[in-house]
């Protein structure tokens, strides 16, 4: 069985030029970089180069690029080094944000004792700007603004250079979560005075366990890995060549496509929503996630009008792999938190949300496909109420 891949905002798969890039770098060059033979200066020299890649992209400067494990862990080192040696005391955040950032947020407010203001999205999943400026201006607390740019549920966008503006002007921190956005469109630092933002590679078919922080120049971050002084101190530990390097070529694969794979990804989405509301009755969309400019083109949230808690699982037997909610709270049988912030009781106790979610590589037979076995999953809800009509 040919197997439907509809879950990219979960991961994406590895392509082949990284991991030949990646094989040569295990296979070569083995040495540790912070050797000072040659073996371990050429290691560096992979790594800075790749620095450098990515500096380029944000426009920004190499010192301000930190390589990591994952976003996961380039969030939790800007949001808890902010409180921990930046003297945060107030975070303003969103009940949007991915469980990396909520549960570090909640952390620290246990834990420390910061103050958290939670900002109420719409039901569009939109933030009210001038809620966050009346937020920013009540406290006189040193304050950290962690919102995400493009939401891994439904793809809202934030306007990213909008609130950094208000961040500066307020003299307050701001992070934002790049992950679901990072190599799927132009990003330019230079122009957006964000002062900490978070990448990981295996969201554009570079390798798991590979990312990293942009840390702005002069903000005095630490980090949270003590041990060697590498990643200038603020991410100790042995550098993961290999993965920095695989994250450097899907970083350059994915440049070099962008515009044509953004064309194609945005056509497929077209593609499926039209489709989706063509056949499948009273079907409707999350958030901004249907809208071509208000969401991120690769992920697609549907609410389809029937209850059925196992369509992940059937749609699995039949080759399809796809999420319902975010992967990490896909398992649970609650709805997830985003879900619970736009739809109201009548809609969880009666539909079923579903992801799609897309690459450059999905094609429009796999939409086909797909929407061949929700027609015949919701066939079966269509009978049962007959039947249930009929009794
Ligand atoms: N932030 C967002 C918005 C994500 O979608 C994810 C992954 O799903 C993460 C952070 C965590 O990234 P990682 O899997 O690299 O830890």
């Amino acid at each position: 069985m040919d197997r439907i891949y509809l879950d990219n905002a979960a991961t994406t798969p590895l392509s082949e030029e990284v991991i030949d890039a990646m094989v040569g770098v295990m296979k070569t060059n083995y040495g540790n970089p912070s050797s000072t033979h040659s073996l371990g200066q050429e290691a560096k020299v992979l790594i800075e180069n790749v620095r450098r890649q990515v500096a380029d992209y944000l426009h920004a400067s190499p010192s301000e690029i930190i390589f990591t494990s994952c976003g996961t862990e380039s969030n939790n080192m800007i949001i808890k080094s902010c409180v921990n040696h930046l003297g945060v005391e107030r975070i303003i955040t969103s009940p949007m944000e991915h469980k990396c950032v909520a549960e570090t947020v909640i952390d620290m407010k246990k834990r420390k004792g910061v103050e958290v203001v939670y900002l109420r999205p719409n039901r569009k999943g939109d933030h009210d700007l001038a809620e966050l400026e009346a937020a920013l201006k009540k406290s006189d607390k040193k304050t950290l603004v962690s919102l995400m740019h493009a939401n891994n549920e439904t793809g809202n966008f934030l306007d990213i250079k909008k609130v950094a503006a208000l961040c500066k002007e307020n003299n307050v921190l701001f992070h934002s979560d790049t992950v679901q956005s990072m190599a799927h469109m132009e990003m330019d630092f230079s122009e957006i005075p964000l002062d900490f933002a978070s990448c990981s590679a295996h969201k554009f078919h570079g390798p798991k366990g590979s990312g990293f922080a942009f840390v702005r120049k002069a903000s005095g971050l630490k980090g949270i890995i003590t041990g060697g002084p590498q990643e200038r101190s603020l991410r100790a530990g042995t550098e993961n060549v290999c993965g920095i390097v695989g994250l450097g070529k899907a970083l350059e694969i994915a440049l070099n496509n962008l515009e044509k794979d953004i064309l194609h990804i945005k056509d497929i989405k077209k593609y499926a929503v039209e489709s989706l509301q063509n056949e499948i009755e009273g079907v409707s969309f999350n958030g901004r996630s249907a809208e071509e400019d208000g969401s991120l083109c690769t992920v697609l949230s549907v609410l389809l009008p029937f209850k059925d808690p196992m369509i992940g699982l059937k749609l699995d037997m039949k080759g399809i792999a796809i999420s319902q909610g975010s992967a990490c709270s896909s398992g649970a049988a609650k709805p997830s938190m985003v879900l619970m912030m736009l739809l109201d009781e009548e809609e969880l106790e009666h539909s079923t949300p579903l992801r799609i979610s897309f690459s450059h590589l999905t094609t429009k037979a796999e939409i086909d496909a797909l929407l061949e076995s929700l027609k015949e999953i919701a066939a079966t809800f269509q009978i049962e109420k007959a039947n249930s009509t009929h009794r």
